[in-house]
């Protein structure tokens, strides 16, 4: 009888947990991956689903198409959203099934963080998942089509005021998604509204845009936000917003009725049962330099949802698609070896966010770059990241098109169906 490997469970089909599954050897390991969606996706792009620049099909892929493929062949993947996992028994439990395990990677990512205030939840928009940046582009396409057929003034400057928060790569992203939609479709697509009564405010509590990123980088961030017409307010905090009004830290008021957040982020939540995990800020699982959870056995986190505190870097490495990666990479080395022998140190290759058509800004290794230059090196490095074949072609179609054409074709406003009624999974 063939003998059976012991079982890896890795929660999260993100950069993190799909990498650790591409490289880990599955002569050694039995490997799963419980994802809540049945689809890998590609965060970066999300403010183009919700600016309609792109569908939500393009920048996302099928874990069990992938798992067809030579890298991935052989891994299992099992639907639901891990809420508990016990470090005694060994196990994981998701709103359908409990899961066994010998070694656990917990690589789910993060979500929205509200600093407390978790009411927002209900009123926000936000970015952290395809269907939230779908909702968010019904939203604003809603706002836009109402507005149109609105005869009083005050009511549609109030349907098209729309605020931002968060000066992050996301909200600079974002804002400015939003701001060439009011400077080249608007007067084409929608000749009842006039341009001036779209507002569009991005608000950032320190005194610049794209923080992690250089000075240089942030200047021209908000130089191109300028020039696509969106309202910057730099050094302004939201204190709370209820029955639509925006009230900031000065005590002055904004009236929006869409409000797009993407000023933190948290882990997302599980459970522990037995032994508990050590945390660190964000609720982040604190790991050592091989990714191994402090105070757990056989337990691994990676990407996002992990924080790894060194001498040199005490808050750890930035939360991004490339550390997630390489992360992923080194455990499956070490796990090959079957030594902690290579420690995991970050590569960095750069950053970088656009801010509409030709305007982007990139600090790579030796060079930073602005503008068209910046912009195409963006849609590069994006495209040949993105999953799938057919993925990076449709992509390309449609940023060639919206290129030449100034406008894109999928501003569809999809309401989902009432009817027949469901108990929504997971509840
Ligand atoms: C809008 C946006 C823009 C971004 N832009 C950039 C960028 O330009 N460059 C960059 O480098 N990084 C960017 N990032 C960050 C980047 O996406 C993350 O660093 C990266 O996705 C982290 O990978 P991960 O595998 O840790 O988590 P994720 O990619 O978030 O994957 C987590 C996976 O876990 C699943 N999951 C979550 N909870 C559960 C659960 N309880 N049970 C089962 N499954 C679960 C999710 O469905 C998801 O598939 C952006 C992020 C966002 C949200």
């Amino acid at each position: 009888m063939a003998q059976q490997l012991p079982r890896m469970v890795i929660i999260g089909g993100g950069f993190a947990g799909l990498n650790l599954a591409k490289k880990i050897d599955k002569s050694r390991w039995d490997v799963t991956i419980v994802d809540r969606n049945n689809f890998h996706s590609f965060p970066p792009l999300f403010y183009q689903i919700a600016s309609s620049g792109l569908d939500p099909g393009s920048i996302s892929f099928p874990f069990r198409r992938e798992m067809r493929k030579g890298s991935v062949r052989g891994v299992h993947y099992r639907m639901g959203e891990v809420m508990a996992v016990n470090t005694e028994q060994k196990w994981v439990e998701t709103q359908f099934e409990r899961i066994p395990y010998d070694s656990l990677v917990i690589a789910n990512g993060t979500t929205n963080n509200f600093f407390g205030n978790d009411e927002l939840l209900k009123r926000v928009f936000t970015l952290k998942s395809a269907a939230e940046a779908i909702r968010c582009r019904n939203e604003i396409l809603d706002r836009l089509e109402r507005a149109s057929i609105c005869h009083d003034e005050a009511e549609r400057k109030r349907l098209l005021t729309f605020v931002v928060i968060g000066g992050g790569p996301t909200g600079v992203e974002m804002a400015g998604a939003i701001g060439e939609m009011k400077r080249y479709i608007l007067k084409r697509e929608y000749p009842e509204l006039n341009v001036d009564d779209v507002r569009i405010i991005l608000l950032e509590g320190t005194d610049r845009l794209l923080r992690t990123m250089s000075e240089t980088s942030s200047g021209h961030a908000l130089e191109y936000l300028g020039h696509l017409m969106v309202e910057v307010r730099l050094n302004t905090l939201m204190e709370s917003y209820n029955d639509n009004i925006v009230t900031l830290k000065d005590g002055s008021t904004i009236y929006s009725e869409t409000v797009i957040w993407t000023a933190g982020v948290t882990a997302v939540p599980i459970t522990f049962q037995g032994k508990q995990p050590q945390r660190g800020p964000g609720n982040r699982y604190v790991v050592d330099e091989y990714n191994r959870v402090a105070g757990l056995e056989d337990v691994y986190s990676l990407g996002d949802v992990c924080i790894m505190p060194t001498a040199d870097k005490p808050k750890g490495d930035p939360q991004l698609a490339q550390v997630a990666i390489q992360q992923a990479h080194n455990l499956a080395k070490n796990l090959r070896k079957g030594s902690w022998s290579i420690p995991f140190r970050y590569k960095d290759k750069g950053s970088m966010a656009t801010v509409g058509r030709n305007r982007a800004v990139a600090d790579l290794n030796h060079i930073n770059l602005y503008g068209r230059p910046a912009w195409f090196t963006w849609m590069f490095v994006h495209l040949i990241s993105i999953l799938g074949m057919r993925n990076k072609i449709t992509v390309l179609i449609n940023w060639i098109w919206s290129y030449c054409s100034y406008t894109t074709s999928l501003r569809l406003l999809m309401h989902p169906n009432r009817y027949p009624l469901r108990r929504r999974w997971g509840e």
